[in-house]
């Protein structure tokens, strides 16, 4: 029995590859979600770019169609090699085990920003964040949007929230608003060349956004939080300062990273057992001095090495080296407007964005998702004021 713990990119896709070489399989997927969501796409539900619906793939219809067995539930710890113990005490026995969990929002301990904050990483976070937006802006009150964390994501929520709000002042009159992003960092950006991160800050800054490096947050409550000792009142405040990994990987005794993902040898195994595979945004593989980024294009490409290689196992062979290939990165803002590398090569603008939104298209699954995602995105200028917003 092969059980996969995690129905995301990675989880899906090693899957869809089992089930392709080898038609009798028993296979069971394990997640708490009853749909895989296109997580790149969160930020365009709350711009109201896009439907949530167009980003959600139901697992019950995945598996229907593949003959896996679904198990709605949480994996919670492991019982030795052979079993996943979920939520509840449910065991499910394994031969092969898939880790391909993804990973969370981290708070780094702060339980205030816990509580109060923001967050975007369902269909449900990004909807939840819209209906607020759009709930202060009618308020007639003037109202900050705190964006805890200057990474691409941050960035990205800080330019929907002010496609979302710009949207809002065509159809109708609104509060005044500001939109600021909080970077404890010198730089936002910091790790990217220039050539990349200077177009993406001036842009963000052309869209009014307002930047605060080197500073911190401090006390926070209800009605006020603390940036750099100045108290700011009427706000909401968003978190993507970080992400780390869920309980149950947290929970398997393996080495692991800062970060908790767990270290897999090149054949996405754990080096302490051979029957154990990690993918995606819970594993770190090793590549060129340190380990992958999290990104769709790693989880997507690792899911059918780590099929291959369970089919190797089975079949009395050696496992071979996951060899990752980075096609590039973007950084897109929702001005349409993206800036970073594809192929090697630095693309900026709206070509950028070209690029971005080509790659959600290609990596979403199901062809009606595909078309309702142009549909919306080439129809969007054509809907303000309506019930998409
Ligand atoms: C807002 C946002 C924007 C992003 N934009 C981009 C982008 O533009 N480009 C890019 O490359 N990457 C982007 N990413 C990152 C990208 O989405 C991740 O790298 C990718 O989703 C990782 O795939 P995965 O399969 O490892 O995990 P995921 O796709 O996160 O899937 C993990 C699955 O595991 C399940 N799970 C969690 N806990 C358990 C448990 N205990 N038991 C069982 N199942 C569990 C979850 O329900 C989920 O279905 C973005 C992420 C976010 C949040």
């Amino acid at each position: 029995m092969i059980v996969v713990a995690g129905g995301g990119f990675a989880g899906l896709r090693l899957i869809e590859s089992l089930r392709a070489r080898d038609a009798d399989l028993g296979i069971t997927l394990i997640d708490p979600r009853a749909e895989a969501v296109f997580l790149p796409l969160l930020p365009d539900v709350v711009a109201g770019k896009v439907r949530d619906r167009r980003l959600l793939y139901p697992l019950s219809k995945f598996c229907a169609d593949r003959r896996v067995e679904l198990v709605c539930g949480r994996a919670a710890k492991l019982e030795g090699e052979r079993a996943v113990i979920l939520e509840g005490d449910r065991k499910v026995p394994f031969d092969y085990l898939a880790v391909c969990c993804g990973a969370e929002p981290d708070f780094h301990g702060n339980e205030d920003a816990h509580r109060l904050a923001y967050t975007l990483y369902s269909a449900r976070d990004a909807l939840r964040l819209r209906e607020r937006v759009k709930a202060v802006a009618a308020a007639g009150r003037p109202h900050t949007f705190i964006v805890i964390g200057g990474g691409y994501t941050g960035l990205e929520t800080a330019t929907a929230l002010g496609y979302l709000l710009a949207r809002l002042i065509r159809s109708g009159t609104i509060s005044p608003f500001f939109i600021r992003v909080v970077e404890l960092a010198p730089k936002v950006l910091g790790g990217l060349p220039e050539s990349i991160a200077d177009p993406v800050r001036r842009e963000v800054d052309h869209l009014g956004i307002r930047l605060s490096v080197s500073a911190t947050i401090g006390d926070m409550n209800e009605k006020f939080v603390e940036i750099d000792g100045e108290r700011v009142t009427d706000f909401t405040l968003i978190w993507s300062a970080g992400v780390r990994v869920v309980d149950f990987v947290r929970s398997i005794e393996a080495d692991k990273d800062k970060q908790g993902r767990l270290v897999v040898d090149p054949d996405l195994r754990l080096p302490s057992s051979r029957n154990i595979y990690a993918l995606g945004d819970c594993a770190h593989f090793e590549a060129g001095g340190g380990p992958l980024r999290m990104a769709v294009q790693f989880s997507w490409a690792q899911g059918p090495v780590a099929a291959e290689n369970i089919l190797r196992q089975i079949g009395g062979r050696e496992p071979h080296a996951y060899k990752p290939r980075d096609f590039g990165y973007l950084v897109p803002l929702a001005s349409w407007r993206a800036w970073g590398k594809v192929g090697g090569a630095t693309v900026g603008g709206m070509v950028g964005s070209f690029f971005h939104y080509f790659m959600c298209i290609f990596r979403t699954k199901r062809c009606r998702n595909k078309i309702g995602i142009v549909w919306d995105l080439v129809s969007v200028r054509r809907r303000v004021g309506s019930k998409l917003l």
